[in-house]
């Protein structure tokens, strides 16, 4: 903001340096996920990168078709609903009890014209992984057989704590966001494959190779490329850590509050539908508004359903897909980990739950 602040569009000094600065940001994005720099397009956020992608690669296409999951996101089940306005079928694959789809599901649901599969890496409310490999594996025989289907993404879950590879999974769209990795709320990345055809969402000034116009939020973007430098480099251990972290959160809470439940994968390493950092535990019979704000007074911010809906509480639409129920739906509560997180803070979180959550059910029970 104070030394770079000329418009990197500029052909002055100062334009130069500020489009410098852009480049480093987009080298380390880049690195960071394993792609050419010239395959990432900056926006304002996770959201947007999604729609970008949704609804960018429609035009033209033959195919009118879409397929998505139950869990996904809302950017990605509005951007579809919207879609449907615009002539396009859409089909929402359901999951199974611990939110991951079966990827057969998927092999009955492609056809002929389908133009787009969106299937999620990790699911943001309860930390489910989706099968990306078999997914991969599935969508390379149906482009074998002449189809041209186009995968996308929402790796911004997955973004900084597990391995975000496209090109070696033949993803052709991947959805980043810059908060997820504790860098600035207000950008992202969409990554887009060489051979992709799309169109921009915003009629402009042709930044960003045409396909994001508007002068870039230079500031916000090169702290995207510091957080995705600082990632990259303490990738090594980080999953395993955080793993170990939630384990002894999630033991620690459903060993001393009997009926609490693990919403989502079992939590163990060993299990690759389980993410590190995400543990989302139902206490039946509260309500988890009310842990929430509990939790608050000690220090500990924890969400019910997904902080990125906007402030809304209409139940977990994820919940309700893994069929969770009715009891279990009010008293769900998320907690979510990161690298910086630490054993002591662990230990307080779960030591404090146990008494909010046993001062709760004493006064309401
Ligand atoms: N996708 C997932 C899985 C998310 O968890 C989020 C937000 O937290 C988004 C998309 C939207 O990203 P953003 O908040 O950067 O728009």
């Amino acid at each position: 903001m104070e030394d770079y602040y000329g418009n990197p569009s500029s052909l002055h000094k100062k334009g130069v340096e500020a489009d410098r600065v852009l480049g480093q940001a987009r080298e380390a994005v880049a690195a960071g996920l394993n792609v050419g720099p010239g395959e990432i397009v900056f926006t304002g956020g996770g959201t947007e990168a999604i729609n970008l992608a949704l609804k960018g690669a429609l035009p033209g296409r033959r195919g009118r078709h879409v397929i998505t999951t139950t869990v996904e996101h809302p950017a990605v089940l509005n951007a579809c609903e919207q879609l449907k306005g615009r002539g396009v079928e859409v089909t929402v694959l359901p999951v199974d009890g611990q939110g991951v789809l079966e990827p057969g599901r998927l092999s009955e649901a492609l056809r002929e014209d389908t133009y787009l599969v969106s299937v999620m890496y990790v699911n943001n409310e309860v930390g489910a992984v989706q099968p990306l490999e078999e997914i991969a594996a599935l969508l390379a025989d149906f482009r074998r057989r002449g189809h041209k289907v186009l995968w996308h993404v929402d790796a911004v879950q997955a973004y900084g704590k597990l391995p975000v590879r496209p090109r070696e999974l033949g993803v052709d769209l991947l959805s980043v966001s810059a908060h997820k990795v504790h860098g600035p709320k207000g950008v992202g990345a969409l990554y887009v494959a060489p051979h992709v055809q799309l169109e921009p969402l915003l009629a402009g000034g042709g930044q960003e190779h045409g396909r994001r116009s508007g002068t870039e939020n230079v500031p916000g973007i090169a702290g995207f490329g510091v957080a995705a430098s600082v990632i990259a480099r303490d990738a090594q251990g980080v999953t395993g850590k955080i793993y170990a972290l939630k384990k002894k959160l999630v033991d620690g809470i459903l060993t001393a509050v009997p009926g609490a439940v693990l919403n989502g994968p079992e939590c163990r390493q060993d299990n690759p539908r389980c993410a590190p950092q995400i543990a989302n535990i139902s206490f039946p019979g509260l309500r988890g508004e009310i842990v929430l704000h509990s939790l608050e007074e000690q220090g500990i911010y924890v969400s019910t359903g997904a902080a990125c809906g906007g402030r809304k509480n209409t139940g977990s639409h994820v919940l309700k897909a893994m069929g969770v129920a009715e009891e279990l739906l009010e008293g769900a509560v998320r907690f979510s980990l990161s690298p910086v997180t630490t054993e002591e803070e662990i230990d307080y979180t779960v030591e404090q739950t146990v008494a909010v959550v046993q001062e709760l059910y004493a006064l309401y029970n």
